[in-house]
């Protein structure tokens, strides 16, 4: 049985409040600190496939999640021109519920976060660490708010720029620009609209469905040497780049007039090829393989991180055994993914075709595994 039970999380975002959520389930005492006092996210969603509704499955939440989303099962292909050309099923892993769900990033937080606290967990926003000591039984902590505390353990889910990460390996690699950029922006979903949407081109272009009432457009364009874009004229910026798409895209652009509903994010990844984990202390999700968004997986990979290290912890008398094996059971899966996503990226960047179909079934067979 293990000796280990309490457990500080840093990091309240989607990896961090799925292990809170896991390790409760677990046993484990759990304390999450959470940097942004406000616990803000920004307003858009994400697609979640079948294996991360099976993962959300296992940590005993899918009712509520998928009445906070939109489950669908259809994916649509357009051509340029505005010409639907297919309409498949995609599969899915968890028979009673379609294999998708699209949900809106705050509805996504309040599910997680409120079922950590039901799973016990405490958290605590507008705290980081400051320090971290591992004297071999145990981490000793600083907060930011000047309070320190000891913990068995450390999980350090901060993310793409993580803290936690830098304290461990001091020389680990910075995320990297991958010369592309997102751009994305809610608009109410007609009735028809139930499924994901993609548009062929140059341009990556898709609608996706997040609720009853809402969907989003993204739109994915080159954007060499990371170009700052000011808010006050991001909704023009967003319609240029959207110039010339088939009708119905041009249609939505020209809805785009909130320069703060706007959501601009140049892309980075980072993976860490070395250990994931440094004596008491360990790292999951994005920290570790933050990938492009192109195959819609880095939230459902840090989800699936969250599962693995709660099962490893839960059947090993001491952490080392358990973070090794987390990482051995995690390590190909996340990185297929991290460079599957990045060769359409490189692709899309070189003005390349990108067989998009077979990059999603390539993915899906990967991500159908077990965990
Ligand atoms: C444009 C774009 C689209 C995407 N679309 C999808 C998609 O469709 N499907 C999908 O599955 N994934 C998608 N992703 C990926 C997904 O957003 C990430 O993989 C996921 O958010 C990673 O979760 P995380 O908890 O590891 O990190 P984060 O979500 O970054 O959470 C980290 C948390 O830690 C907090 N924090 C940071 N530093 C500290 C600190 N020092 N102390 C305390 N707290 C700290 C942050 O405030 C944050 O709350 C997309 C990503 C991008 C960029």
């Amino acid at each position: 049985m293990s000796s280990i039970s309490r457990v500080l999380v840093i990091g309240g975002g989607i990896g961090g409040l799925t292990a809170a959520i896991a390790l409760g389930r677990k046993g484990f005492s759990v304390d999450v600190i959470e940097r942004d006092p406000d616990w803000s996210v920004y307003g858009v969603g994400i697609i979640q496939q079948a294996n991360v509704v099976r993962a959300v499955a296992e940590l005993g939440i899918l009712d509520d999640y998928v009445g906070a989303g939109f489950p669908f099962s259809d994916i649509e292909i357009y051509i340029p021109s505005g010409q639907r050309v297919a309409r498949f099923p995609t599969p899915k892993l968890t028979e009673a519920y379609p294999a998708n769900v699209g949900i809106g990033r705050r509805a996504l937080q309040k599910v997680l976060g409120d079922r950590a606290v039901l799973s016990g967990a405490n958290i605590r926003l507008g705290v980081s660490a400051t320090r971290l000591d591992d004297d071999g039984t145990g981490v000793d902590v600083t907060l930011s708010d000047g309070t320190t505390g000891r913990w068995d353990i450390v999980v350090g889910a901060d993310g793409l720029y993580s803290e936690t990460r830098k304290m461990i390996f001091v020389d680990s690699p910075d995320p990297k620009f991958v010369g592309q950029s997102v751009w994305r922006y809610n608009f109410p979903r007609p009735a028809d609209m139930d499924a994901l949407q993609i548009y062929e081109g140059p341009k990556g272009i898709g609608l996706v469905p997040l609720s009853n009432e809402l969907m989003y457009l993204f739109v994915t364009t080159p954007e060499p040497g990371n170009p700052r874009y000011p808010r006050e004229g991001l909704a023009a910026a967003m319609r240029d780049k959207l110039a010339g798409s088939a009708p119905a895209i041009n249609a939505l652009a020209d809805q785009i007039v909130d320069d703060d509903a706007v959501v601009y994010k140049p892309l980075e990844m980072l993976f860490l090829q070395g250990d994931w984990h440094k004596g008491r202390i360990v790292l999951l999700g994005d920290a570790i393989h933050a990938t492009t968004p192109h195959l819609g997986q880095g939230a459902g990979m840090a989800i699936e991180d969250s599962l693995v290290l709660a099962e490893e912890l839960g059947r090993a008398d001491d952490p080392e055994t358990a973070f090794t094996a987390y990482r051995n059971r995690r390590f190909e899966r996340c990185r297929y993914i991290v460079e599957a996503s990045l060769a359409i990226c490189d692709a899309q960047v070189n003005g390349e075709p990108v067989d998009q179909s077979a990059a999603t079934r390539g993915m899906f067979e990967v991500v159908a595994q077990p965990i």
